[in-house]
């Protein structure tokens, strides 16, 4: 394990796109800074609607092809991450995009949502094993919002940090890793709503403006154990959701998904540690997502 990088985070999504909405600053800071930053995301993100009118031909409803087409856009993406390890669930088009929660394809064969979540997880245990993270970053048990490939990925990625820990867990996937420490992606509700009456206040274009609810993982203030500050890597990160151009529609420090609603941009990112070492006294926060852990 020489070769691998003193510090090592991992980070499960389930669509292309989530990563930078969510985690695109913490990647390009750490990234930077010269850790090893691996992303894992587990469907292709075949069902999304897609933006550009120009671009409408990839829906799965005509012609197709925008889970090759996402390949692309989370390539360039990670480009201006500076992230070059990303992988996708048990290769490319292993798993498929389930649709919003009740849509018929929840239930089509290969829907993420649909599969098992030990044979899904046994992939990522190949993952974990090798990279040898000290950090997981991913969803909450809700998924954030409730999209059922969201929740399939928490329930993945958590399984699958204790299989990988586990001596007796199919041994040709490597030498047993525990991950040290393991964070959900949160905002703090009064950062949502600060951002959100600015964005009222900024007399933007878009049609309307998003619901604080529609913001994935917003959770009280309390619940936050750590902040990474992105101010630096803001630009970095726009331009990874930019590339994102079939799911995002980016206005400045502002986008909207395909409901055309605007959402504010988070530059600083707010986590919550859930599992592993070195848990952080209440009220202190961490700025530091490998604070408190060896190499
Ligand atoms: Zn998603």
């Amino acid at each position: 394990m020489s070769e691998l990088p003193a510090r090592r985070l991992l980070l499960v999504h389930a669509h292309p796109d989530d990563e930078s909405i969510n985690n695109g600053a913490t990647m390009a800071k750490y990234a930077a800074e010269g850790a090893h930053v691996a992303l894992v995301t587990c469907t292709l993100g075949e069902e999304g609607e897609v933006i550009p009118p120009d671009l409408a031909h990839l829906a799965p409803d005509r012609e197709g092809g925008l889970g090759a087409h996402r390949i692309g856009e989370l390539a360039a993406a990670m480009k201006h991450l500076g992230v070059t390890d990303h992988r996708f669930l048990g290769g490319p088009g292993r798993f498929r995009d389930s649709g919003m929660m009740g849509a018929e394809q929840n239930h089509r064969a290969g829907a993420f949502w649909n599969t098992d979540v030990d044979d899904a997880a046994g992939y990522l245990v190949e993952v974990i094993r090798s990279l040898r993270p000290q950090v997981l970053i991913t969803y909450d048990p809700d998924g954030g919002y409730g999209h059922p490939d969201h929740i399939q990925a928490h329930r993945v990625a958590m399984r699958a940090a204790e299989l990988a820990a586990e001596p007796g867990y199919r041994q040709e996937l490597g030498e047993p890793h525990t991950i040290a420490k393991i964070y959900w992606n949160r905002v703090p509700r009064p950062v949502a709503e600060g951002a959100f009456a600015r964005l009222h206040a900024a007399n933007t274009d878009f049609p309307g403006i998003a619901a604080i609810d529609d913001v994935p993982g917003v959770v009280d203030e309390s619940d936050i154990t750590t902040e990474i500050d992105g101010t630096a890597y803001a630009a970095a990160k726009t331009a990874a959701m930019r590339a994102h151009a079939t799911q995002i529609a980016v206005r400045g420090p502002y986008f909207a998904l395909s409901n055309d609603l605007g959402q504010p941009i988070f530059t600083t990112e707010y986590y919550q540690l859930v599992s592993g070492a070195g848990a952080v006294a209440a009220g202190r926060r961490e700025h530091d997502v490998f604070e408190g852990v060896g190499e």
